[in-house]
């Protein structure tokens, strides 16, 4: 498979700018793994960030989450990287679990905390939840996200992320999704995901973190 990584390069009609006439050149990536198309301007990337705030952030004094012993349903899984899971309150799914991320006594509740080890963390429980998922055929999806920050939506201040294992029926995104790296795999005989690293290992500019878990900025970023 030849440019694994499509980019197209473009120029736009010329426009003036005090009197100076000029066109700018934009880009159009496509997505790997989705396919999806993300239109990028390198030029409004460079600009910076006109908004200034000041936060006054409190941690609460009652959290059920830093109580988990006892104030979580069981049964409880612990996972070995220090992430503790729990079932649901609220439940949607057959599996429907809360992943809660120490520590258990002081919150990070910015999102500039979060750092590798959390990743680790992150995506070790999240296997272990995977593979649950995995033994029951009546599971054909797993969901996974993060609520971490005050910013997040999340009711809860404390970080933690849902795992759901999907059943019934799977959303069409996450099929074309599926459906596209089957197909990759099938004409290249290797899993999509090896053909990014490779490539972006190679390329080397959206690499942020390169161990047990590799973070990569999107290539394709459509937010
Ligand atoms: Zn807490």
């Amino acid at each position: 498979m030849v440019g694994f990584l499509r980019e197209f390069q473009g120029l736009t009609a010329s426009f003036s700018v005090n009197g100076v006439s000029r066109g700018r050149p934009f880009l159009t990536r496509v997505d790997p793994i989705s396919g999806n198309v993300s239109k990028i301007s390198p030029e409004r990337a460079r600009r910076t960030i006109g908004i200034s705030m000041e936060l006054d952030m409190r941690p609460i004094n009652q959290c059920s989450f830093c109580d988990y012993a006892t104030a979580t349903p069981q049964p409880r899984i612990q996972h070995s990287g220090g992430a503790v899971s729990v079932p649901n309150l609220y439940p949607w799914e057959k599996y429907d679990w809360i992943t809660i991320y120490p520590p258990f006594s002081q919150h990070q509740v910015l999102l500039s905390d979060l750092y590798f080890e959390d990743m680790e963390m992150m995506i070790e429980s999240s296997y272990d939840l995977a593979e649950r998922c995995s033994r029951d055929e009546d599971v054909i999806a797993f969901m996974d996200f993060t609520n971490w920050g005050a910013f997040a939506g999340a009711s809860q201040q404390h970080p933690h992320s849902q795992r759901k294992g999907v059943t019934s029926v799977s959303d069409p995104v996450q099929e074309r999704e599926w459906r596209r790296c089957l197909e990759i795999t099938e004409a290249v005989g290797q899993h999509p995901f090896d053909i990014l690293l490779q490539e972006e290992r190679e390329d080397g500019r959206r690499l942020i973190f390169d161990n047990d878990v590799v973070v990569l900025a999107a290539f394709a970023p459509t937010c």
